[in-house]
């Protein structure tokens, strides 16, 4: 027997259709990379999305497109995420931190028809535009007075032009709830970069597990300040589940300095902030530097980190410092990205603050929708609980099931599940703990030895600034850990110290057998650590 609801399919454009009927006055507010502050609402931001929407139709935009973006958090590159994902088209925002070459292949693996640009980006779109094959035109986000003079293969058109030619009464497409979404490429640190491709059901799906009080915990009275760039993982869903729950949006644009954040944060009364701990960093180092003053007319309550382990440190920092709940959410672009998060359960309410944030410093538990278990080398799944590292496994209605251009080879198992390439366990309240990336793993002697805990145990020295571990070859142990380190500006501290403050709080034989100083680590284009540059660096290092 078939039940009896209505069948309402789950769109994009549906999000922007409530925020515009019941929070049409809620604030959109974004700095654009001219350091300008527009302010516009949810109401404006439906209409400009639909009137952009139609023209680009009119322009010839086929159902399934793609459309590239090369651009900051702005409300223009909102309203790109609504009009063409609405009208039926795919959004490709592509990450402008990548090399020129990876973005070229990644343009052209999609065959993109449109690329959208901040004007930051004229120099990179003119440098690729003669090897881009598929584009038929560029479009410069910016008002006509402002439009670059470029020498391009392909007709330049100015958006705010796009933007004006229509009225405004545009209806969206009812397209099938499964039909393409938006696309996002792995940032490929090895081999090319893969296409993922999301739907409209998963991308609505995801939204509620934003808002879900289990979740990110969005609601219509926070403001989010939305530090994780729109080009990475769709922005971890929060352009869409801001609309859902009519939250006001703040965009950073390019500056995402610890001065700017902190003053948009205070000048917008922002609530709720995410991004990776890379970004929090520059955050945290000035607020540290502020009077208490300025420190207290933040009205921030929550920070959701992840990208990368959060560190320990930075969350009880966060919470020293200003009060705020931090937590960390594990996720990739595989998994749209959120798929587990660190909130607490009602036996750690009454824990005492420490034992508190080391709940948050785990990865956390699955949201219902995402199911997850560790497979050890064999291939047999481990029970919860199991103290050995294993490889991560997702399956749920919001995670890949092949990549895009290769939809004849799926990207699961036989059981369905998706190999995340991480290295985690699984506790017995269920929380995941990723040890490593797979690729990161260093084996000594046979057994695993995470970096991450060591990484998170050396940021809580006062001198750290930011530390990585990787293996080097050893000749017994085939491999040993390496502790490389960036101290804090005007602090002192040897190797020794630092392992004589590690020690007692780490297994023997996970204690690093060398300590390196540096002036910087490298990273990747969204502001993780680059291990494969680091082992780079480090290669043929001699363990003392
Ligand atoms: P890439 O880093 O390859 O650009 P993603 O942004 O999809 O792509 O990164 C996903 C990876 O980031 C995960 O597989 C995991 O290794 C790492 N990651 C994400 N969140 C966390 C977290 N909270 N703790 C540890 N690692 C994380």
């Amino acid at each position: 027997m078939q039940g009896l609801m209505q069948q309402r399919a789950l769109r994009i454009s549906g999000l922007l259709e409530h925020a515009a009927r019941f929070h049409p006055q809620v604030e959109v507010v974004s700095r654009t990379p001219d350091g300008e502050l527009t302010r516009s609402n949810w109401l404006t931001v439906s209409q400009r999305s639909q009137r952009l929407a139609a023209a680009l139709l009119r322009q010839g935009m086929a159902s399934g497109a793609r459309i590239a973006t090369l651009a900051w958090n702005t409300h223009r590159h909102l309203e790109l995420y609504y009009a063409v994902s609405g009208a039926g088209a795919v959004l490709h925002t592509v990450n402008p931190r990548l090399f020129a070459d990876q973005i070229r292949y990644i343009i052209n693996h999609a065959a993109d028809d449109y690329v959208f640009f901040d004007l930051s980006f004229a120099g990179l779109v003119a440098e690729l535009a003669p090897s881009l094959k598929t584009v038929k035109a560029y479009v410069a986000l910016c008002k006509p007075e402002q439009m670059p003079a470029m020498d391009l293969p392909a007709p330049l058109l100015c958006y705010e032009d796009l933007v004006a030619q229509d009225a405004g009464d545009f209806d969206w497409p009812e397209l099938a709830e499964d039909s393409a979404s938006s696309l996002c490429y792995t940032s490929g640190t090895t081999g090319n970069p893969k296409g993922v491709l999301y739907s409209h059901r998963s991308t609505v799906l995801h939204s509620w597990v934003v808002c879900a009080a289990d979740g990110l915990a969005l609601r219509a009275r926070d403001c989010v300040l939305l530090t994780v760039p729109m080009f990475h993982v769709n922005a971890w869903g929060l352009p869409y589940a801001s609309a859902m729950c009519g939250a006001k949006l703040v965009l950073p644009g390019p500056d995402l300095s610890g001065k700017a954040l902190y003053q948009l944060m205070r000048d917008e009364g922002c609530t709720f902030s995410l991004g990776v701990p890379t970004v929090w960093m520059g955050f945290l180092q000035h607020v540290e530097s502020l009077p208490a003053a300025d420190k207290e007319a933040l009205k921030l309550e929550r920070i959701m980190m992840g990208g990368s382990a959060a560190p320990r440190a930075m969350i009880d920092q966060f919470d020293s410092l200003l009060g705020v709940t931090a937590n960390q959410a594990w996720g990739m672009t595989e998994t749209s990205p959120v798929a587990t998060i660190s909130t607490l359960l009602p036996q750690h309410e009454a824990l005492a603050r420490d034992a508190r944030i080391d709940v948050h410093a785990r990865q956390g538990r699955p949201m219902y929708g995402v199911d997850v278990a560790i497979f050890n080398d064999e291939g047999q799944q481990l029970p919860p609980g199991d103290p050995a590292p294993g490889e991560l496994r997702v399956r749920g209605p919001w995670v890949i099931s092949a990549y895009y251009g290769q939809e004849a080879g799926s990207a699961l198992d036989a059981q369905g599940w998706f190999s995340t390439g991480d290295v985690a366990r699984i506790d017995d309240e269920g929380f995941v703990q990723i040890t490593d990336r797979a690729k990161d793993v260093i084996k000594s002697g046979g057994e695993w030895i995470s970096s991450i805990d060591i990484e998170n145990l050396a940021l809580a020295h006062p001198a750290v600034k930011e530390a990585a571990v990787i293996g080097v070859h050893h000749e017994r142990w085939q491999e040993r850990p390496l502790l490389v380190i960036v101290r804090k500006p005007g602090t002192e501290v040897s190797g020794q110290e630092l392992l004589n403050f590690m020690k007692d709080r780490l297994a023997r034989w996970w204690l690093p057998d060398a300590v390196e100083f540096v002036d910087e680590l490298p990273h990747t284009a969204t502001g993780k650590l680059l291990k494969t540059r680091l082992r780079e660096q480090f290669k043929g290092y001699r363990l003392p």
